[in-house]
């Protein structure tokens, strides 16, 4: 690679150290390696390349239109300001560091890329990118930020039935929510998950039957907010793998069917300096430091914008009812699990797990997004001193003077569109995007059905 003159990849990684990743390969009998990025409409896409091309693919990075920039979910096109159209073209460049061998799919492995223009510069567009601007942000204000994501996904037998467009999906298990009968009646799969996110080094926290019918949800540990965001994509696509080879599928739309409880992809923030979590022990509000305190502030303050990043999908909305555990209100609450933020203050034993959960958010949205665009509203809070109003405690669909969230696709729009904090932080070409993807899957859906939606939407993700 040129650039520069250096022996520097494009994404900081060197030679020697490519050889010695790429070696790791060697004699693994993997075949293939799978490079993925996520899309603005929230769609993994993948280019893979041989295992013995993946230090050329590095170096010199895998071509990729731009269009891709202005895909919506059923693959049709739209188009921006900035980017779209046919001409152009990218190169992907594997991280390497994140070269996982994918232990349900024997063959293969598995790395993220970063996106960049024939001459080396980074895409405008590149959301892992942006993520990874919003995590030095905040380091260069100060603190670093841990997240986390809570992966629900509802379970569905391969029949006529669940692949129809207007029936109910026939679920995996009939047990109860967070029943022991689910763990038995699927026994054999989710010690397979188990096992494998293990050989493939996830830390998962948790694992359990949710709500919904069908339902299931795991935890994986925090880390770094690209860290976390490439866990997103990992862990769904392991979830997949392992399903699809029990028989089964996994549905991961925000909602299985119109009407019912949905999978929500709840993101976990602390923040920390010099080993110490911001998120307690502090003089703020339910015992956060004033920083921790201002950071959540710029959350909330941001939230009804953040709904266009975080519930990207007109489908987003089937799933934010009141009442649902979904966090359909504008507000912040300690432990309130109606609320759209919930401060968790953990025991008061163990200082790592205190933390900000922003439960409205939904696994049809791109992680590295949702990561970078909760930094930039925090470090605004941050910014501008904000304290928190107070909490809220209870159900606030039962209390009057809480304000719901968007609750359409189109409103999320109109909010992130007067957003400057997020157009600041995304850049004009990457916001654009956004903005138009957004537009035209709600145009797309503008006349559809509740039912049909659900239908439409179910196997998307
Ligand atoms: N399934 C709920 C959702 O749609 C969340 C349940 C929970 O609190 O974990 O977000
Ligand atoms: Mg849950």
């Amino acid at each position: 690679m040129k650039a520069g003159g250096t022996s520097q990849h494009r994404n900081g990684t060197d030679f020697a150290r490519t050889r010695a990743q790429t070696a790791r390969l060697a004699g693994r009998e993997i075949d293939g390696v799978a490079l993925t990025w996520v899309d603005n409409s929230g769609i993994t896409r993948v280019k893979a390349v041989p295992a013995g091309r993946l230090a050329a693919a590095v170096e010199h990075g895998v071509g990729m239109s731009p269009v891709f920039d202005v895909f919506l979910l059923d693959d049709s096109i739209t188009d921006s300001t900035y980017v779209g159209g046919p001409d152009g073209d990218l190169r992907l460049h594997p991280d390497l560091d994140r070269l996982t061998e994918l232990a349900a799919q024997p063959g293969w492995a598995w790395a993220p890329a970063d996106r960049y223009d024939q001459e080396g510069h980074p895409h405008p567009c590149c959301q892992r990118q942006f993520a990874r601007r919003m995590t030095e942000a905040a380091r260069e204000a100060g603190f670093d930020v841990r997240m986390g994501f809570e992966t629900e996904w509802v379970v569905v037998r391969q029949t006529e039935h669940s692949a129809g467009a207007d029936s109910e999906p026939a679920y995996a298990t009939a047990g109860p929510a967070y029943g022991m009968t689910r763990l038995v009646d699927l026994s054999g799969y989710l010690a397979d998950l188990l096992r494998t996110f293990q050989a493939q080094g996830v830390d998962v926290m948790q694992l359990h039957p949710e709500y919904a019918a069908g339902q299931l949800e795991v935890s994986v540990a925090p880390a770094d907010p690209v860290t976390t965001a490439d866990l997103a994509v990992l862990v769904r696509e392991t979830v997949r793998a392992v399903t699809l080879r029990h028989g089964l599928v996994p549905v991961f739309a925000p909602v299985a069917a119109a009407g019912a409880v949905g999978n929500g992809r709840h993101l976990h923030t602390s923040l920390w300096h010099e080993g110490r979590n911001l998120c307690r022990d502090g003089d703020g509000a339910a015992g956060m430091t004033p920083t921790a305190e201002a950071f959540f502030a710029g959350v909330l303050r941001e939230l009804p914008a953040l709904m266009a990043i975080g519930a990207p999908c007109a489908a987003s909305y089937l799933r934010l009812q009141p009442s649902h555990w979904a966090g359909a209100y504008h507000c912040w609450g300690v432990e309130n699990r109606e609320a759209a933020l919930r401060f968790i203050p953990g025991p008061s034993d163990d200082p790592c797990t205190a933390n900000g959960e922003v439960k409205c958010f939904d696994a049809a949205a791109n992680p590295y997004l949702v990561t970078g665009c909760v930094i930039a509203a925090g470090l605004a809070g941050v910014h501008d001193a904000l304290s928190l109003p107070a909490p809220v405690a209870g159900d606030p669909a039962r209390q009057h003077g809480t304000e719901r969230l968007p609750s359409s696709l189109t409103e999320a729009l109109k909010h992130f569109q007067d957003s400057t904090v997020l157009r600041t932080a995304l850049g004009d070409p990457l916001f654009e995007a956004v903005a138009a993807v957004r537009r035209a899957e709600a145009e797309l859906f503008a006349e559809t059905s509740p039912q049909d939606l659900a239908a439409a939407v179910r196997h998307a993700y």
